[in-house]
Parts: C-alpha cells; sequence; structure tokens
C-alpha cells in the first residue's frame, strides 16, 4: 500500500511572492463567468469556457490548467496566474482496520479540519466538515469542546470532495492504487453527509454554495437525494435549507423530552421539540421515499430505555422518517458511555417493530477516531504518533 503520511513540515503551503491566487473550487457557475470576463474573455464565450473548465474541473478532476488542451493556451496562462486549484493540504491520512480512511486537512490560513470516507460494499460515503470546531455544545460530542475557529469556505467544502476523490481515485479512467475494501459501483463516492465538525446551518450560505456545486449534474453530481445535512435543530434555518438547497435532512435529536435535551443538545433551548418537529414536518418534498433521518445517540442509563424507545415512536408518527441509533463513541473524559449491547437491541426492537428497517449505525473507523462526534479530538494530542501508526 502507498499511503505517504505528509509530516507536518513537509505538508506547509510553500511560500511565493507572487500575489495570492484565487481558488476556483467551490465558485459558481455565475461567479466562474465574472472571473473570465475579468480576464478578458468575450461576452459571448463565457458560457462555453465556464463549460470546460466546469467540466476540467469536476468530471475529469484536472489538477493543473495545462492539461485543459482545449482551452487557448494564452487564456490557460492567464487562468494559472489569477487562480489556483488547490485542494487543501493532507496533514495525516489513516486507514482503519475497516477501510474507514480519515484526513486530516490543512487549510490555507493553518486550520484544520477532518474528512472521512466510510466505504461499503455498494456504496461509499464521504463525511465532511462544515466548520474548523463547533460553537455549540452538546455534552456527548468532542467537537463541542472545542472553541469555533470559523466557518469554512464554500471552495473548503467542495475541497474536501476533491481532496478524497484524488486519495481514491474516484476520476474516469483513474484506478484506485489500493482497491481493497472500495465498493464495486463504479463511483466510489456515492454519498456525501455533513456530519463532520460544526453545525452546517450556522454556516448556511457556503454551505448551499458548495452543495449545488457537488450536485451539478454536469459535475461532481452527487445528486441532492445523496447528499443530507445534519443539525442539531436550527430551526428557523430548516425551511430556508428546504428551499435553497434541497437535500436530505437528518436531524440530532437525542432525546424525545425537552428537559434531557435541553442538556444534550443545548441548541434544544432555544428552539424545543414542538419547533423543531414541525419544521420537520414542513420539509420539503417529503414523502415515504425522502424520508428525514433522526439521529438516536444511544448514552447508557440516560436516553436508553424501552419506555424512550416507545416515546420516540410517537413523537415521529406522523413524519415521514428514518430512525438512526449510534452506539455512543467514546472519546477521553467524555461523562457518558455507550449503552449495552442488549439494551441497544431491546431498543432497537421497539423501533423495528414500529416498522422501521435496520435502525442501528455501526460504528466506523473507531480505531483512527473516525467515528462520529470523535472528530479533531484527540488528532491533536494523537497526531504525531499516528502519523507513526500510519502505514507507509
Ligand atoms: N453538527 C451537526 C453535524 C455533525 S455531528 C449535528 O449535530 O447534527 C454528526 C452526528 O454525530 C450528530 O448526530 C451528532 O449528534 C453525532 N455525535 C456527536 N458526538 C457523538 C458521539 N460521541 N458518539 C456518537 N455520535 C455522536
Ligand atoms: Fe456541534 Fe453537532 Fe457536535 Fe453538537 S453534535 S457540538 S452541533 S458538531
Amino acid at each position: 500500500m502507498t499511503m505517504p503520511t505528509l509530516s507536518t513540515d513537509l505538508a506547509a503551503p510553500a511560500k511565493s511572492d507572487r500575489p495570492r491566487q484565487e481558488p476556483l473550487i467551490g465558485l459558481s457557475r455565475p461567479e466562474l463567468a465574472a472571473r473570465l470576463s475579468d480576464l478578458g474573455v468575450p461576452e459571448r464565450q463565457t458560457r462555453m469556457r465556464v463549460s470546460q473548465l466546469w467540466s476540467w474541473l469536476y468530471v475529469r478532476g484536472a489538477t493543473s490548467f495545462a492539461t485543459m488542451t482545449d482551452i487557448a493556451k494564452d487564456l490557460r496562462g492567464d487562468l494559472a496566474q489569477a487562480f489556483t486549484l488547490e485542494r487543501p493540504v493532507i496533514v495525516t491520512e489513516q486507514v482503519s482496520v475497516d477501510g474507514t480512511r480519515k484526513w486530516l486537512l490543512r487549510l490555507e490560513d493553518g486550520k484544520e479540519v477532518e474528512t472521512v470516507y466510510i466505504p461499503e460494499e455498494d456504496r461509499g460515503t464521504l463525511c465532511i466538515s462544515s466548520q474548523v470546531g463547533c460553537t455549540l455544545t452538546c455534552s456527548f460530542c468532542h467537537t463541542g469542546t472545542q472553541r469555533l475557529v470559523r466557518n469554512l469556505t464554500a471552495g473548503e467544502i467542495v475541497g474536501q470532495i476533491m481532496l478524497a476523490r484524488d486519495r481514491i481515485r474516484d476520476w474516469p479512467g483513474a484506478s484506485a492504487e489500493d482497491p481493497r475494501g472500495l465498493p464495486s459501483s463504479e463511483r466510489k463516492i456515492t454519498n456525501v453527509v455533513l456530519m463532520g465538525m460544526g453545525e452546517p446551518l450556522y454556516n448556511f450560505d457556503n454551505v448551499r454554495d458548495a452543495c449545488l456545486v457537488a450536485a451539478d449534474g454536469e459535475g461532481l453530481s452527487v445528486s441532492k437525494r445523496r447528499i443530507t445535512l445534519s443539525t442539531s435543530g436550527v430551526v428557523p434555518e430548516i425551511p430556508r435549507w428546504g428551499e435553497e438547497a434541497g437535500t436530505m435532512l437528518a436531524i440530532s435529536l437525542h432525546a424525545v423530552r425537552d428537559e434531557l435535551r435541553d442538556q444534550l443538545v443545548p441548541i434544544n433551548k432555544k428552539w424545543p421539540l414542538k419547533e423543531l418537529l414541525a419544521a420537520c414536518r414542513a420539509y420539503p418534498g417529503l414523502s415515504n421515499a425522502k424520508r428525514i433521518t433522526f439521529e438516536y445517540v444511544m448514552l447508557k442509563g440516560v436516553n436508553d430505555s424501552v419506555a424512550d424507545a416507545k416515546a420516540l415512536v410517537r413523537l415521529l408518527a406522523k413524519i415521514p422518517a428514518k430512525i438512526n441509533l449510534i452506539p455512543f463513541n467514546p472519546w477521553p473524559g467524555a461523562p457518558f458511555e455507550c449503552s449495552d449491547w442488549e439494551q441497544i437491541e431491546k431498543f432497537a426492537e421497539v423501533v423495528n417493530r414500529a416498522g422501521y428497517a435496520s435502525p442501528v449505525r455501526s460504528p466506523r473507523g473507531r480505531d483512527i477516531m473516525a467515528a462520529c462526534g470523535q472528530l479533531k479530538s484527540a488528532s491533536v494530542k494523537q497526531r504525531a504518533s499516528a502519523r507513526l501508526a500510519t502505514p507507509a
């Protein structure tokens, strides 16, 4: 397996005296057209040039302008001077025994985020981050113990998809260096979930713009049905997300009573369950084929009783819903334990009997701290040792 792990020093962006080039990845088509006009491309050509660029960027995964042979050489030169196609820099790449891959990425300003790739037999899910850290403080989530540093740009969000495609060579004509564990589907990244670091609805515009780029059918082509945004419950933004982005939605529910949810997901004090569920009911386009996913982390002795399970199915009765029970992923100093397997099974049985199929999400990548809620967390401390441990 050739999986080089770059050291922090190697990964540092090269210093340059040239003026900083603007990242092209993540711009919308109209933004791209405006940049081309600025470069002097005549009005009547911009549409065609945007299509050409779009295809090089998002269908073929070009990493340099020099390869864009159907674009005039002069224009290629101008583009290369003004713009960059760089992806975030990989600080470490870790591969779990179950095939899950986690990348610690360094952004232009030195801040770091994580992206996780979860391959299954017939699909591959990429879990991307929307913020560095998170302003919210859900008590079971390690990301929540970090101070928010900043929102990611649309380019940094799309960049995570580009980077992952580069690393698993999910571009046409490319083949994986190490295909073990990759899905049998033609595309290796079939689904994208906004379940990494951050609360995506607190970075609404950039996340929306990134999703629209990712969903473009003449580009990355990850359809809106295969993009899921997970929110802790920023209620006023839910209808707007439905209108402006229209991806699938997941709600971090975790409790069926306000009193408990106030403690686990403190944003509940601002927008309690009743308001959250009303926003869910009104989410556009819901049907049995397009359901909202409700995530429910299993915390021993806290929210995992059979009575809670019954209350959960009652609460969601009139909403086209999927239920996702997530075994709690521990992190150092966490004030919770994962429910016993027996208890998870009892809980799942109630949920199953109410007609929800396979509700338990099996934890992936726990050995590399890539599972839900573990992101970034220990990576700061673990980085040095993880780098050594990564297969080279
Ligand atoms: N901020 C968004 C998206 C990121 S969290 C949100 O909260 O929805 C993705 C999912 O992982 C959420 O459902 C979150 O509640 C859950 N999660 C967080 N910490 C966890 C942990 N330690 N174990 C299991 N799931 C966790
Ligand atoms: Fe932020 Fe989501 Fe973690 Fe809550 S669960 S602290 S919203 S990342």
